[in-house]
């Protein structure tokens, strides 16, 4: 190691521990009050941006580092699931068309749903439940029983987590969405203004949409955490801060695009593209705070089928490790595969498991840096 990565990489990892520390300790503030969601114990402090990261590092850090100190049993800390394989849209950086789309319409049987749900109730390190996964929730005309369902059973900190393109959230379903108990409900808006949404939302009405949010909004949203989401690509980045100040009413959260374990076509016209010093300084951050991948860790999604693929992140389902008709979520969960799959991780070998050799979440933010890379990273500094 040279002087200079002796210098920076402590600075680096100092920074990454004090920034997750910070969102973490939100969390716990008492007088964080949400702007909405704010009478609901399970949701009420998460506020902005910062607080659904803080909620992200809450639910994705403590299996990591249990199974990286003790090797032990995980239970998923969120479990997604794809009660319906339909979506409504063809957005431009997302891989449903050329991938579910092309699937047989499906969905879950009662009596396999009424099985995971059974199963999450019982497992105290259950604390998101999301009833949906690669498809828009809301056309699942059985969403509200599948929400007061597990709602019905679930623990007291265990939450219900939806996230819509908002098209189908009319304001019947509205009510009845936060009557059958949902806790925290993402809206993907990606756009301020018509023209970008319909670049971006392919097959959606803006209209609608809009009018769902001003119906929405006038909802009585205590109980319910509303998050409007901004997935930021080349075609809407510029409309963020209009978006921004269009709706301060509603929690608001933005991120880039990912390639989806390499299955987002055209992705490279897409992305956003940081100078290649902020590169390597994400990496270097990112692969402290997350030397292993959260998603085999401390999330686990299911499909309308039964099957377990190894990531939700993957929509080729390159990897199915298990079914839940036959076997149960904590036993496909702790399979040697799956432990298989960490261990790769640990010993910092993604590249031999071929989504995460694809992917960007690995190539973006947990890739280590070389040697070379990390004298690179105060060249900025000094010149
Ligand atoms: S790195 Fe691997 S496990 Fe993580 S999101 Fe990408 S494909 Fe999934």
């Amino acid at each position: 190691m040279t002087f200079i990565e002796i210098l920076i990489s402590p600075l680096i990892r100092f920074f990454a521990d004090a920034l997750v520390a910070f969102c973490v300790s939100l969390e716990k503030l008492p007088f964080l009050r949400s702007p909405t969601g704010y009478n609901n114990p399970r949701v009420r402090r998460m506020v902005g941006g910062i607080g659904y990261w803080a909620h992200s590092f809450r639910l994705t850090l403590p299996n990591i580092r249990k199974w990286m100190k003790t090797r032990g049993e995980l239970f998923p800390m969120v479990l997604q699931v794809q009660t319906i394989n339909r979506c409504n849209a063809a957005c431009a950086f997302c891989p449903y068309p050329y991938t579910v789309h092309l699937q047989e319409k499906r969905v879950m049987d009662d009596a396999l749903y009424s099985k995971i749900v059974d199963e999450c109730v019982t497992e105290p390190d259950l604390h998101d439940f999301v009833p949906m996964s690669k498809n828009e929730p809301l056309l699942d005309v059985k969403m509200e029983e599948r929400v007061a369902e597990f709602k019905q059973k679930a623990q007291r900190h265990q939450l219900v987590e939806l996230v819509t393109n908002g098209s189908p959230l009319i304001p019947g379903r509205i009510k009845r969405l936060m009557a059958a108990g949902v806790d925290l409900l993402t809206v993907s808006v990606n756009a301020a203004n018509e023209e970008t949404y319909n670049q971006v939302m392919v097959g959606l009405s803006w209209k609608q949409v809009m009018n769902n949010l001003e119906a929405l909004s006038k909802e009585d949203l205590a109980m319910t955490n509303v998050y409007l989401r901004f997935v930021s690509e080349q075609d809407n980045r510029k409309d963020l801060q209009v978006f921004r100040n269009r709706w301060k009413g509603f929690n608001l959260f933005t991120f880039n695009v990912n390639n989806r374990a390499g299955t987002v076509k055209d992705y490279e016209t897409k992305i956003i593209d940081y100078a290649d010093f902020i590169q390597r300084i994400k990496r270097m951050a990112g692969s402290h705070t997350y030397p292993v991948c959260p998603y085999i860790f401390s999330l686990m999604h299911i499909l309308e089928n039964g099957d377990v693929p190894m990531c939700s992140n993957d929509w080729a389902n390159r990897e199915v490790l298990g079914n839940v008709r036959t076997q149960s979520i904590r036993e496909i969960y702790n399979s040697p595969r799956m432990n298989q799959l960490r261990e790769l991780m640990a010993q910092g070998r993604f590249e031999e498991i071929d989504a995460c050799r694809e992917c960007s979440f690995y190539h973006e933010w947990m890739k280590p840096l070389t040697a070379e890379e990390k004298v690179q990273v105060v060249e900025p500094v000094t010149g």
